[in-house]
């Protein structure tokens, strides 16, 4: 007798619950955005101030300097990307010291922004690294810096414009305040003090290109020149310390 695989009631039944299966198969079987989504790897920005000397290179380095190619980067992140590499291919020199001035207080706030309300001036990012002379970046050394305000301007009663930081493990600083202006006698000009760990303190001044009473300034090295870059939210400059250590 030939079987009846397709006959009878049990065929019937048989090919209901086939039918049932496949419609099963076929609705639990489509794919799902969330069966097949593809993970996407998160950017990070990188946390300020860590850039190694060796990586990014400079190519990168200028290829991500560009606001418009970062329309989400933060304005720490914009100031990294324009911080150079130090070129240890030249010859690197100890920064030359200057004279401390008359008012420097001590033990003042550890803190990246002099930013304060009622702060007088032109906004001004500064970013560099601290180096030894062998140019290897030197982690954990102290800045402290002091300055007149955007009208030439002390605080000589607290610490307004004044404050100190430690770079970082790339041996880089970035520090938030103002441009300072004229005072009588001096052209513009940042103080700071720099210092690696257990080591003697430079204590030096920044200077601003395109001033004209540079110059004529006791205390002036063209060495003490920062670098420079306007934009639209302010002004931007580095400046790379080299300490007389290694
Ligand atoms: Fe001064």
């Amino acid at each position: 007798m030939q079987p009846q695989a397709f006959s009878g009631p049990c065929a019937f039944l048989r090919l209901c619950l086939l039918s049932l299966a496949a419609l099963v198969f076929a609705a639990c079987g489509s794919t799902t955005p969330a069966a097949t989504a593809v993970v996407q790897p998160v950017t990070e920005a990188a946390p300020l101030g860590q850039p190694s000397l060796t990586s990014p290179s400079p190519a990168q380095n200028t290829a991500t300097a560009g606001i418009q190619e970062q329309p989400e980067a933060t304005e720490a992140a914009q100031a990294q990307a324009w911080l150079p590499i130090p070129d240890c291919s030249a010859e690197v020199n100890p920064t030359p010291s200057t004279t401390e001035g008359p008012y420097y207080t001590p033990d003042t706030p550890e803190r990246t922004s002099l930013i304060e309300p009622g702060v007088v001036g032109t906004k001004l990012v500064l970013t560099g690294y601290v180096l030894a002379t062998d140019c290897t970046p030197v982690a954990g050394a102290w800045l402290d810096f002091w300055q007149a305000d955007g009208n030439g301007q002390y605080d000589n009663t607290g610490y307004g414009l004044r404050g100190h930081q430690f770079t970082d493990e790339a041996g880089s600083y970035y520090l938030e305040t103002v441009l300072p202006g004229l005072y009588p006698g001096r052209p513009p000009h940042i103080h700071v003090k720099v210092q690696a760990p257990d080591q003697p303190v430079l204590t030096t001044q920044l200077y601003f290109p395109g001033e004209a009473s540079n110059q004529g300034d006791s205390f002036f090295f063209p060495e003490l020149l920062v670098t420079m870059q306007e934009t639209v939210e302010g002004v931007m400059a580095t400046f790379n310390f080299v300490l007389d250590i290694r």
